[in-house]
């Protein structure tokens, strides 16, 4: 196949976590009852009027700043006219022509390995829909669920400047850290609170103008939006080497068939007959607001994994991993106060045995239920050899479910290290009379058999030697023994 180009923009949607809805006061809370939280404004009551929630107007701010962008102080809020029946008001509430924010840039090396920025041309503010479902069961019955409808959502528009599916993923990881320091959006997608529509075009060379594109919309997850984008390269790409043209159409990822389907041609915003919304007033931004709201900035992911890298000297690739989540990060430095155990060590339990313990019980460090003092426990005791490394992973994944703490753990499981000289040198002079045959052929040069030997004993202490000592005594007892 010949080479191609892909370009890629996203559209990023973020559910702001604020805790009323944009234009009323119904909470925004996930997993509540169908329609406990709608109100006379989000069903879209005769004679309501919309009142804009001045937090998400922060969040927005806020999220602006972060990535350098100028902040529009005279914004406007828009009707998007569309019917769908899980928008009662005929018209979504957005922001068309004057987005609150215009031009920032988003560094994404952290996702990504090879430093990056991407081009975020505007977010804006707008309200979110409601949510039908299709009973499957009695065919035909659609139900309407309205307690998502007017939760504020930030759409962040990036420039089409990605060229693959994995320079997509990392800006979409990136944009979640960012969300979640700035603690605007919890970004879990799962939940629905960050969605993705995804424009793919391809043409031959970077010198030859955008190919048609194609929006893939409301992708919930980042494996999904690898998969979407790849087939749709290969479709576009196919289709063009087959002598075909690309539609500019709207498409829907099918994750079970992995492929995307058309969902409708690329409607103009002519359709959409925006108009500004007669309700609400244009908002205006002080510059004494922006400056009170950069004033509460929180250090933000870049700056924070530089400082762990000064600080700590932590190795590149735990720094990344750790500074991909705020409370993550948090959590380290809470440790690594507690602990003897050095940074680099932290770091590396942390990023290795216990996220993998979280991967394998599908949990993520927002459930974990183990406290930053437990983990510096477990670490001190590692640390001044009262236990193995070894056994230390076993009492890890005991935290998960016990309610003891480590030192309870380590004696009810019986994992205290020997490290008592004479113990140690009787369990070896054992395992030295039990293999008479492996012994002299040892004396006789066979070199290797010091690790059979040292396997011995630790099976014999059923793992809870410490092996240093154990190397040593046994370098010692056989040296003595080979001397005549
Ligand atoms: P609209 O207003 O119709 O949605 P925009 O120009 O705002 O269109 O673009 C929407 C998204 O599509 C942006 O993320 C942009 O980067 C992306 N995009 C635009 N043209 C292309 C293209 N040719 N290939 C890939 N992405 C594109
Ligand atoms: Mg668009």
């Amino acid at each position: 196949m010949a080479h191609w180009d892909i370009v890629i923009g996203l559209e990023v949607h973020l559910q702001l976590a604020t805790q009323s809805k944009l234009f009323s006061s119904a909470s925004t809370a996930f997993g509540a009852k169908p329609n406990a939280q709608a109100s006379f404004v989000d069903l879209a009551l005769p004679g309501i009027l919309p009142t804009l929630n001045q937090e998400a107007v922060n969040m927005a701010i806020l999220f602006g700043l972060s990535i350098n962008a100028s902040i529009n102080q005279d914004t406007i809020f828009s009707r998007k006219n569309y019917f769908y029946p899980d928008l009662p008001k005929g018209y979504q509430i957005t922001q068309d022509a004057h987005p609150i924010i215009k031009q920032g840039v988003l560094d994404i090396s952290m996702a990504y390995g090879a430093p990056m920025t991407v081009e975020i041309v505007r977010a804006h503010l707008e309200e979110d829909a409601g949510q039908s479902s299709h009973d499957s069961q009695q065919a035909g019955l659609s139900a309407i669920n309205l307690n998502r409808a007017g939760i504020p959502l930030l759409e962040v528009v990036t420039a089409p400047v990605m060229h693959s599916s994995a320079e997509a993923v990392a800006f979409l990881k990136s944009i979640r850290t960012l969300a979640r320091y700035l603690n605007i959006s919890t970004g879990n997608m799962q939940e629905g609170a960050m969605r993705c529509d995804a424009n793919v075009s391809v043409r031959k060379t970077q010198e030859d103008p955008l190919g048609t594109r194609v929006e893939i919309k409301n992708i919930n997850s980042f494996k999904f939006v690898e998969r979407a984008i790849e087939y749709e390269v290969q479709r576009q790409i196919e289709t063009l080497e087959s002598g075909g043209t690309v539609q500019q159409e709207t498409r829907l990822y099918d994750s079970k068939n992995n492929l995307t389907q058309s969902m409708r041609s690329k409607e103009d915003a002519l359709d959409y007959r925006y108009f500004p919304d007669p309700d609400l007033p244009h908002v205006r931004i002080h510059n004494d607001e922006i400056k009170a709201l950069e004033a509460t900035l929180p250090e933000l992911p870049q700056a924070k994994c530089d400082r762990f890298l000064n600080r700590y000297e932590l190795k590149t690739e735990e720094a990344h991993r750790l500074c991909i989540d705020p409370d993550f990060s948090d959590f380290f430095e809470q440790c690594v106060a507690q602990t003897c155990a050095t940074p680099q060590t932290v770091a590396n339990w942390l990023c290795g045995e216990y996220l993998n313990l979280l991967k394998q019980k599908e949990l993520t460090h927002h459930h974990t239920p183990i406290t930053a003092d437990t983990f510096a426990t477990l670490l001190d005791q590692i640390e001044k050899n009262m236990i193995s490394g070894a056994a230390g992973k076993v009492i890890l994944a005991q935290l998960f479910s016990s309610t003891k703490g480590v030192i309870e753990l380590i004696e009810s499981m019986g994992l205290a290290q020997i490290s008592d000289t004479e113990t140690l040198s009787a369990m070896i002079q054992t395992v030295l009379n039990n293999n008479p045959s492996q012994l002299e052929a040892y004396q006789a040069g066979k070199d290797k058999l010091f690790g059979y030997f040292v396997g011995q004993v630790m099976k014999a202490s059923k793992g809870r030697a410490n092996p240093n000592q154990v190397n040593t005594l046994l370098h010692k007892m056989l040296s003595k023994k080979s001397t005549p």
